[in-house]
């Protein structure tokens, strides 16, 4: 048997049954029509937001990174709730527009952005988070010819990164932003052009469960705002501070401790030199926001065995849900938190057993040797962590199956 992560704590069963927000997960199936499905609880997201917002310094800015998951009732609730979205294509910001959130509170980053996409985000207002000196020129170009003043920000790939983080944005060659000793160069070209220049984007890295070591980076990443901004002799409007706040997906991973990073950020703040007293401060979360919200819940078609090894057949699999196979920016592939939805609280039978999907391919393999309840055709498995990078991350046309079933609550 192999371990698997930690459930969330927002979490539990009444008479064997998982409830999600308070409803079992039988009749979110019927609610939603059928499985695969992902059910996404508002309930925690907001319970995440009021957390964070107790913790951190009363004037940052929170931040959703929208690619963590698009579902459009998802945003259109998100709007509500955060102060900005940050986007990272141009079908992004359409959604981000579409949701309601007030594209002066919209940046726009990622690499390769094309000219209709830079002339999408110049037309409604949004930020632009400038990843290079060519994407400079192209957008006040863009800019020129419609007759309009851009907003741009210099996103900086930094001199340093996020220890510790699962996914590395910075320190390093990168296709990410402009080369920290560059920076002050393109911020003043883009003010001598005209442009409204916004600030600073700096983001380090995801996927982090060190306190410390986001601190760490929040204290580096004021740092190098100051000395940019004294290089250019400009005050910066924003300085968007990255995320970079990871959650627990596997077995040992423990729940980050937000309160000590809100109370190191705050006294840096607080010590912060005269060129950043009148900036505003952002950061910028996906996962952490909405990772734990989320559920995705597939039935068992058949319960085989090969050389002595159960296999639980589901109807879903990687081409909704890639993370939990171990595909999706992971080196090692170690067990999601997984139970058997309708039988949620019972012992796990002696013998271990291995969950995969229902795609034709050794990689679609959702739980591997894990211990459940015994599991029979019908039942329902429930993979957890599944709120971001599911299914928007996924290959959903790999195979020909039909996309997953979403549903918001609350
Ligand atoms: C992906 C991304 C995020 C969100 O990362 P999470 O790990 O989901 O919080 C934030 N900012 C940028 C620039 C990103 O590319």
């Amino acid at each position: 048997m192999k371990p698997m992560g930690p459930i969330p704590p927002f979490f539990s069963g009444e008479e064997g049954m998982l409830l999600i927000g308070g409803c079992g997960a039988a009749s979110l199936i019927d609610e939603a029509g059928d499985t695969p499905l992902f059910v996404y609880d508002m309930g925690v997201v907001e319970q995440q937001i009021r957390a964070l917002r107790d913790a951190m310094p009363a004037k940052l800015s929170i931040h959703y990174a929208v690619k963590a998951n698009p579902y459009a009732p998802l945003l259109a609730r998100m709007a509500g709730l955060v102060d900005g979205f940050d986007v990272a294509s141009g079908g992004e910001l359409a959604r981000a527009l579409e949701a309601g959130m007030d594209a002066a509170h919209v940046s726009f980053a990622g690499p390769g952005k094309r000219d209709d996409e830079l002339a999408l985000a110049i037309d409604s207002g949004a930020t632009i988070n400038l990843e290079s000196e060519g994407e400079a020129r192209r957008a006040i170009a863009i800019a020129e010819k419609r007759g309009r003043r851009p907003k741009l920000a210099v996103r900086v790939n930094p001199d340093f990164d996020l220890k510790g983080s699962g996914m590395r944005m910075g320190g390093g060659a990168k296709p990410f932003g402009v080369d920290a000793e560059r920076a002050a160069d393109l911020a003043r070209w883009v003010i001598d052009a005209g442009a409204d220049w916004r600030g600073w984007h700096i983001f380090a890295g995801s996927q982090a469960l060190d306190a410390n070591a986001l601190a760490e980076t929040q204290a580096a990443t004021i740092g190098l705002a100051t000395r940019l901004s004294e290089a250019v002799g400009a005050a910066p409007p924003l300085v968007n501070l990255g995320g970079g706040f990871g959650i627990p997906y596997f077995p040992g991973d423990q729940r980050l401790d937000i309160r000590p990073i809100g109370d190191a950020l705050g006294r840096v703040l607080d010590e912060r030199v005269d060129i950043l007293r009148g900036s505003e401060f952002a950061i910028e979360l996906g996962r952490w926001l909405v990772g734990e919200a989320g559920v995705y819940l597939t039935r068992v078609i058949d319960v085989k065995k090969s050389q002595g090894e159960i296999f639980v057949v589901v109807d879903g699999g990687l081409h909704h849900q890639l993370a939990a196979s171990g595909n999706f920016g992971t080196v090692v592939k170690r067990n999601y938190p997984i139970a058997v939805a309708n039988r949620y609280g019972a012992p796990a039978a002696q013998e271990a057993v291995t969950v995969v999907g229902c795609l034709c391919t050794p990689i679609d393999r959702l739980g591997d040797k894990v211990g459940l309840p015994p599991v029979n055709e019908g039942d329902v498995i429930a993979i957890f962590v599944a709120g971001a990078y599911g299914a928007s991350a996924s290959p959903a046309a790999f195979l020909g199956h039909p996309p997953a079933h979403e549903l918001l609550l609350g």
